[in-house]
C-alpha cells in the first residue's frame, strides 16, 4: 500500500513547534481550520482503488494528519497504530524476522518483555540486559543476530542509557536499534538523530496528554520498514479509530507547553522528595547525579513528567505503606499510566509481571501548580509516618 503524500499544510522555514500546531490543516478557503473527524469505513470508489481511499482499514485522513505531526517531531515519517503495544508488535514482527534475539532492557516497561516472550514462536528470543552496562550489551549483540530494543528513561525506574553509544554497538553488530521514547516523547528526545532505526511511542501517554485515548506509533526514516509496518497494520488490523486519532492530534498540539510545565514541576518535586525524611530514594533523570550530564545532553528541553520514589523503611510492610500513601492523596489521582494533564500515581509493584521494588511509587506529574502537588504529597506521606509511629 503506497503511502499518501503529506497533505498541503503550513509551508516555510518554521520551527517544529509551529509545524506541530498546523499539521494536517489544509489551507484551503472554506475548509475547517483543524483536520476534521472522518469516521469512514469505506470510501466512494470504483475500478482500480485509489491508494488508501478504498477501505477504512488501510487509511483515514485523521491518521495521516496525526502521522504528519508525530513524524515531523523527528524529521521522519510515522505509522500510527491502535495502541503502543500494537505498534510494538508490528515492529517486533517486522524486525525480529530472520534474527535470533531481541535485546531488551531488564528494567524497562514490562509489557515489552511480555510481548517479546509471546512473539518467541514468530522470531527472536527476548534477552534482558542492563542498558547502562555497555560491555554486557555489546556481548549480547555479538552473540547472535539481534534487534536492540532500547528504552530511556526507563519506566518505572527512570534510568538513562546512552543512545549514541548504544547505536554504535548496534551498528557494529548490524542490529537495528529501536528506542521506546514514550517517557520523553519526541519533543524532548530524538532517538533517530542518535542512530536509532525506529522510535516507538505509546501515544496514550504524554503525546496525547489527556488520558482519553489508547494509541501508538512508530517513527522512522527507513522507507522499507515504514512500508512493512503499514502492511502489518493493514493485514493485522491494529488500526487507530478515527476519533482516537482526532483526539490525539488535538492533544499533541499542546505537547511542548504541557511537557515544559510538567518537566519543571517534576524536577521541583523530585528535589523536594529527595530531601524528605520519609523517602529513601528518588528516581528522576534531573536529579540522578550519575547520569545527569548524559540526560541533559540527550533531553535538552527537560526531563519529562515521570518520576518514582521509595519510602524510607519503618513499619513492617513497605508495599502496604506505599498503597496507603497512594490512597491518601486528595489531588493526585490514584491511577496507572502517565503523561496526562492530571497528576496520578500508583504503587507500581501491584501489577503482575512488574519487577520494580515492592514499595516503589511512580508519580506522573501533571500541569497543576507544583505547590499544590507538593502539599498533597506531603499530606499523603504524613499519613504513613503516623501509621509507622503507631506500629512502634
Ligand atoms: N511503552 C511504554 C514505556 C509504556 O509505558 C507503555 C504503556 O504503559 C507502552 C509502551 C504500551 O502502550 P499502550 O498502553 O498504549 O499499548
Amino acid at each position: 500500500m503506497p503511502h499518501l503524500p503529506a497533505r498541503p499544510a503550513m509551508s516555510g522555514p518554521f520551527s517544529a513547534e509551529s509545524r506541530l500546531i498546523h499539521a494536517g490543516t489544509e489551507r484551503i478557503p472554506g475548509q475547517p481550520a483543524t483536520p476534521p473527524l472522518v469516521p469512514a469505513s469505506i470510501y466512494v470508489s470504483a475500478g482500480t482503488p485509489r491508494p488508501g481511499r478504498g477501505y477504512g482499514r488501510e487509511s483515514n485522513p485523521g491518521w495521516e494528519a496525526l502521522e504528519q505531526a508525530i513524524g515531523d517531531l523527528e524529521d521522519a515519517e510515522a505509522v500510527v497504530f491502535a495502541s503502543g503495544q500494537a505498534a510494538s508488535m508490528a515492529l517486533m514482527l517486522a524486525l525480529a524476522a530472520g534474527r535470533k534475539q531481541i535485546v531488551l532492557p531488564s528494567d524497562g516497561y514490562y509489557g515489552g518483555r511480555v510481548l517479546a516472550d509471546k512473539l518467541r514462536p514468530h522470531g527472536a528470543v527476548g534477552v534482558l540486559e542492563d542498558l547502562q552496562d555497555l560491555p554486557a550489551v555489546e556481548r549480547a549483540l555479538l552473540a547472535a543476530p539481534s534487534v536492540l530494543w532500547a528504552e530511556t528513561p526507563t519506566n518505572p525506574l527512570l534510568r538513562v542509557a546512552d543512545l549514541t553509544r548504544l547505536a554504535e554497538l548496534a551498528a557494529a553488530a548490524q542490529a537495528p536499534m529501536v528506542v521506546d521514547n514514550t517517557v520523553a516523547t519526541g519533543w524532548l528526545q530524538r532517538p533517530l538523530d542518535a542512530g536509532a532505526t525506529a522510535s516507538l511511542y505509546s501515544l496514550t501517554k504524554a503525546a496525547s496528554g489527556h488520558s482519553d485515548v489508547i494509541l501508538g506509533a512508530v517513527v522512522s526514516r527507513d522507507p522499507d520498514l515504514l512500508a512493512e509496518l503499514r502492511a502489518w497494520r493493514s493485514s493485522g488490523g491494529a488500526i487507530p479509530g478515527p476519533f482516537e486519532a482526532w483526539l490525539a492530534l488535538r492533544g499533541l498540539k499542546t505537547l511542548p507547553l504541557r511537557i515544559e510545565r510538567q518537566s519543571h514541576s517534576a524536577l521541583v518535586i523530585a528535589a523536594h522528595l529527595a530531601g524528605h525524611p520519609g523517602v529513601a530514594a528518588v528516581h528522576y533523570p534531573g536529579i540522578n547525579k550519575s547520569t545527569l550530564e548524559l540526560a541533559a545532553r540527550q533531553m535538552p528541553g527537560g526531563f519529562g513528567p515521570l518520576l518514582s520514589f521509595q519510602l524510607a523503611p519503618g513499619g513492617p510492610d513497605t508495599a502496604r505503606a506505599a498503597e496507603q500513601v497512594v490512597q491518601s492523596s486528595r489531588l493526585i489521582l490514584p491511577a496507572t499510566s502517565f503523561g496526562g494533564v492530571e497528576s496520578s500515581w500508583e504503587r507500581r509493584g501491584r501489577w503482575a509481571g512488574e519487577t520494580a521494588p515492592d514499595g516503589l511509587i511512580r508519580l506522573s506529574v501533571g500541569v497543576e501548580p507544583a505547590a499544590d502537588l507538593i502539599a498533597d504529597i506531603d499530606a499523603a506521606l504524613s499519613t504513613r509516618t503516623t501509621q509507622a509511629e503507631e506500629e512502634l
